[in-house]
C-alpha cells in the first residue's frame, strides 16, 4: 500500500482533490467519464511530446505530431511498448525534468519473472492512494479503520507481526501462522479492532482455512480485499462462504499504469481516471466483448516516467456490460492473466508470490519456477548480459530467506524456459500429481 512520508505532505491536496472527484466520477455518464479521461491523457501527451526524449524520438520517426491526437481513441496510433523496451533503454522513458517529480525507484518482476526498474512519482502516488481508498470504500472502509495486511513474504525480518501506525495496518506473513499459534493472531486482531483483511489471495485464503480448522469464529472480517495475484475461484468461494462477505479483489501493477477493482456485485471495474486500459488481440487490434486479450495500459499520472500503451503481460476478457451496482465505470468480464499454479511446501501449504526472488538481479532476462516433487523447487533463469555467479547466489539467498531450509531450491541457468509462453505465460508451474485444482481445495 502507498504510504505517505513527511516529504509527501504537499501531495495531500492532490489526494483530497481525487478523493472528491473519484467518489463522483464513478457514477458519471460515460460521456463525462470519457471527457475526464481525455483531459488527463491530453495533459500527459503534451508532457511526453515536449519533455520525454524516447517518445519524442519514436513519434518523430513515425511522423506523429501532437495535433494528430484529438481523443483517447487516437491512442492506437502509438506503438505498443513492451517490458523489454523499458528494460533495454529505461533512460529514454524519463522526463527531462525527472527529478522535479520526486520519483522513487521501484523494482518489479510483474508476473512474467523478468526484473524491471520503474519509478513512482508524487502524482501517481496520490492517485494510487485515492483510487485504492475508493475501492475499499465500496466495502464500507473509512480512512483510519485498522486493517490486517497479510502477505506471503515477511514485511520485516523479526517478529510475527508489526503494527504500522501510519496507516493502522497489522502487517504479517501467513507462513508464520499455524495450528499452534492461530489463537494468538485472533486475539491480536480482536485487540486492534481489525475487520478489514487485505493481502495476497492465497495468504488470506490460508488464514480463513486456518481459522475455520481451529474453530475460530471471532473476529471474522467484515471486508476482504485481495491484491497482487490472480484470485482463484476456489479461494474466492471459500473465503466468501466462510466470512459471509464478497471478496473485493483488485488488479494493479507496480508500474502504476492500470487499476481494476471488483465491486460488491462481483464485477471487475476499470478505474478510467487512473489509467487507460485496452484489451488487445495478438495483432494489436481491439478485442471484441467476450474475447480474451492482452492488457495494454497507459498510466495517466506518472510524469517522471510515463508509460504509454504498455504491454502488462497479463490478460483479461473484454466486456461491454453494465454492472448492477450502479457504478458506470467500465468493466472487464474476467482477469485471465496471472494464471500461476500454486506450489506446495513440505507441510502441504500453498506457496505464492515468488516472483520477487528474482527482482533484485539485473542479470536475469526472464525466469520460471517448477515443482516436480514435494520439498523441491526448480528455478530456471535465462541470463541477460552481465549475469554472474553473484546473481545466482543472490537468487538462492532470497529463496532461502523466504522459504527457510525446508525447501530445496535448484537453480538452472538455461537459454530457454522449460515452459515458454504460448499465449499465456505461467511463471509458477506445478507438475506434481496432487497439483490438480480439485485436490488443492481439500
Ligand atoms: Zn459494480
Amino acid at each position: 500500500m502507498v504510504q505517505f512520508n513527511l516529504s509527501d505532505f504537499n501531495s495531500i491536496h492532490r489526494v483530497l482533490h481525487w478523493r472528491r472527484l473519484l467518489w463522483r466520477s464513478q457514477y458519471f455518464p460515460r460521456a463525462e467519464q470519457d471527457a475526464l479521461q481525455w483531459s488527463l491523457l491530453s495533459t500527459l501527451l503534451d508532457h511526453c511530446f515536449a519533455e520525454v526524449p524516447g517518445y519524442r524520438e519514436c513519434w518523430r520517426r513515425l511522423g506523429l505530431c501532437r495535433e494528430d491526437f484529438r481523443s483517447a481513441a487516437d491512442i492506437v496510433r502509438f506503438p505498443v511498448i513492451s517490458k523489454k523496451d523499458v528494460r533495454t533503454d529505461p533512460q529514454s522513458f524519463r522526463s527531462n525534468r525527472f527529478a522535479s517529480y520526486r520519483p522513487k525507484p521501484m523494482r518489479t518482476t510483474g508476473t512474467t519473472g523478468s526484473p524491471l526498474e520503474v519509478y513512482w512519482d508524487s502524482g501517481s502516488n496520490a492517485m494510487e492512494l485515492a483510487a485504492q481508498w475508493r475501492h475499499y470504500s465500496w466495502f464500507g472502509y473509512r480512512l483510519g479503520t485498522p486493517f490486517l495486511d497479510i502477505r506471503f513474504h515477511k514485511h520485516r525480518p523479526s517478529g510475527r507481526w508489526a503494527w504500522n501506525w501510519k496507516c493502522r495496518g497489522l502487517e504479517t506473513c501467513i507462513r508464520l501462522w499455524d495450528d499452534s499459534n492461530a489463537e494468538e493472531l485472533a486475539r491480536e486482531l480482536k485487540r486492534r479492532g481489525v475487520r478489514l483483511w487485505r493481502g495476497h489471495p492465497t495468504a488470506v485464503y490460508e488464514l480463513c482455512r486456518l481459522f475455520e480448522r481451529r474453530g475460530i469464529t471471532q473476529p471474522k472480517p467484515s471486508c476482504i480485499i485481495t491484491v497482487g495475484h490472480l484470485l482463484l475461484d476456489y479461494e474466492r468461494d471459500f473465503m466468501q462462504k466462510w466470512a459471509g462477505v464478497t471478496v473485493g479483489d483488485s488488479y494493479g501493477l507496480t508500474e502504476h499504469t492500470a487499476l481494476i477493482c471488483r465491486c460488491p456485485a462481483g464485477s471487475y471495474h476499470i478505474a478510467p481516471e487512473y489509467g487507460l486500459i485496452e484489451i488487445l488481440r495478438e495483432d494489436d487490434s481491439t478485442a471484441a466483448p467476450g474475447e480474451e486479450g492482452r492488457i495494454v495500459s497507459t498510466g495517466l499520472h506518472n510524469m517522471a516516467f510515463p508509460l504509454i500503451r504498455y504491454d502488462t503481460g497479463d490478460r483479461a476478457v473484454a466486456s461491454a456490460e453494465v454492472c448492477s451496482c450502479g457504478r458506470t465505470l467500465p468493466v472487464v468480464r474476467e482477469l485471465a492473466g496471472r494464471n500461476d499454479d500454486r506450489l506446495i511446501d513440505r507441510n502441504g501449504r500453498r506457496i505464492a508470490s515468488l516472483h520477487r526472488m528474482f527482482k533484485y538481479s539485473d542479470g536475469v532476462r526472464c525466469s520460471q519456477i517448477v515443482q516436480n516433487e514435494a520439498g523441491v523447487i526448480e528455478a530456471y533463469v535465462v541470463p541477460a548480459d552481465g549475469f554472474s555467479d553473484r546473481d545466482g547466489s543472490r537468487i538462492i539467498a532470497e529463496f532461502k530467506r523466504e522459504l527457510g531450509d525446508d525447501m530445496k531450491v535448484r537453480l538452472h541457468v538455461v537459454q530457454e524456459l522449460p515452459f515458454p509462453p504460448e499465449g499465456k505465460f505461467k511463471f509458477a508451474v506445478n507438475r506434481m500429481k496432487t497439483a490438480g485444482t480439485t485436490s488443492l481445495q481439500i
